[in-house]
């Protein structure tokens, strides 16, 4: 018999809900990581899977990195993640989120949803009708909460800017070349705050008109898809898609800092230390890119405002330093590094 346990993916995961409701034809999975922080915290994707198993090990990776990224991000939240897994078409009904939102509703706040791929705000909203365990919101001018895209942008450019000093010694982007993989929300925010700050800008998106119109507004250099990783620039920025570190794409790098707001850019576990290999910084993806779950959190926690949120997601790139030093002085890369200081954070290290 095939059980989670036995998942190469399965990390002492504190729980997993199998939810199923026949009437709306929703099936989900709800994924605890880890609740040692606080409770478990980390959006819903609505995902046509190839088959259940891919559903449960997206579930179990996502939720793990959940809680690393929030404990990195230093909130008082642990790590889950949800999946609804949906037909080909996509079919969604209020009748089904409703359903979802009682799932969240009987886990008594253990679990804690907001958007991640697939789930709107409109979504969210409709969730919320069952469940008070969830963020995301629409919210008023002012408020914390709604969309985290800028947020996540804002910490990756502060990111950005953190290795650029420590790899370059300089203090500004201006002049510099940025690769920049996508074009879509966070690529928008980071490559509006770096060409302000005077940097020349690469972009590539499979989206045509995206990428136009972000090139348009920032001045910058539409490139192929295909071609954005291996150019030469000062720092090549993922944005868009994980997995895209191979050892293939890696070695045809020519940049020396990898710095940028995508999910899972790793493909392997190997990729960090090939990166390190090659001279090449890297930011740990979930501790640059913890900006939107900062807001999220602050939204939920009700602990504070908008100058609360700011002032975590300043405290990124202070962490990435501490990250890049102890990476130094142990000679172990970043990606690792930063997993054992995460793992330490929330009681297994
Ligand atoms: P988005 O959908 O707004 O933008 C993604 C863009 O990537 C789209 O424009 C899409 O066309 C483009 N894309 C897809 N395939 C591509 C390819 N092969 N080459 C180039 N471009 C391609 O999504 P987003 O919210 O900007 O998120 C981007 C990444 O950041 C994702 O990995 C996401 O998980 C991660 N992330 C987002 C947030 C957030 O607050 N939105 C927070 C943390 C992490």
């Amino acid at each position: 018999m095939n059980t989670p346990w036995g998942y190469p993916d399965f990390d002492a995961h504190e729980a997993l809900h199998f939810v199923t409701d026949e009437k709306s034809g929703l099936r989900a999975i709800i994924a605890m990581h880890s609740t040692h922080l606080g409770p478990a915290a980390g959006g819903t994707r609505f995902w046509h899977y190839a088959d259940d198993a891919d559903a449960l090990t997206d579930a179990l990776r996502l939720s793990r990195g959940m809680s690393y990224k929030n404990a990195m991000a230093g909130l008082p939240l642990g790590g889950g993640k949800a999946v609804i897994l949906a037909d080909k078409d996509r079919t969604k009904s209020p009748e089904m989120l409703s359903a979802f939102g009682r799932a969240v509703q009987s886990l008594g706040g253990k679990y804690v949803t907001a958007e991640d791929v697939g789930i709107s705000v409109a979504d969210i909203t409709k969730i919320s009708t069952e469940t008070k365990y969830i963020a995301g919101l629409p919210v008023e001018g002012g408020e914390v909460g709604g969309d985290p895209g800028p947020h996540t942008s804002l910490g990756v450019f502060l990111g950005i800017k953190a290795a650029v000093k420590r790899a370059l010694g300089k203090d500004s982007l201006n002049g510099l070349h940025i690769a920049m993989q996508g074009a879509g929300s966070v690529a928008g925010g980071v490559a509006r705050l770096a060409a302000q700050e005077g940097a020349r800008l690469s972009i590539a998106d499979v989206d045509v008109g995206r990428v136009e119109k972000l090139a348009a507004e920032t001045g910058g250099t539409i490139v192929s898809p295909a071609d954005v990783l291996s150019l030469e620039a000062d720092v090549v920025s993922p944005c868009a898609l994980g997995a895209i570190l191979t050892e293939e794409s890696i070695a045809a790098l020519r940049t020396p800092i990898v710095a940028g707001g995508a999910n899972n850019q790793l493909a392997a576990p190997g990729d960090g230390a090939r990166l390190h290999a090659r001279g090449i910084l890297y930011a740990p993806d979930y501790v640059i890119n913890a900006g939107g779950i900062i807001n999220v959190s602050t939204e939920y926690l009700n602990d504070g405002g908008p100058e609360l949120v700011r002032s975590r997601i300043e405290a990124i790139p202070g962490r990435l330093e501490q990250i890049w030093t102890e990476s130094a002085s142990s000679g172990r890369d970043p990606a690792a590094v930063a997993d054992a200081m995460a793992q330490k954070l929330i009681g297994r290290g």
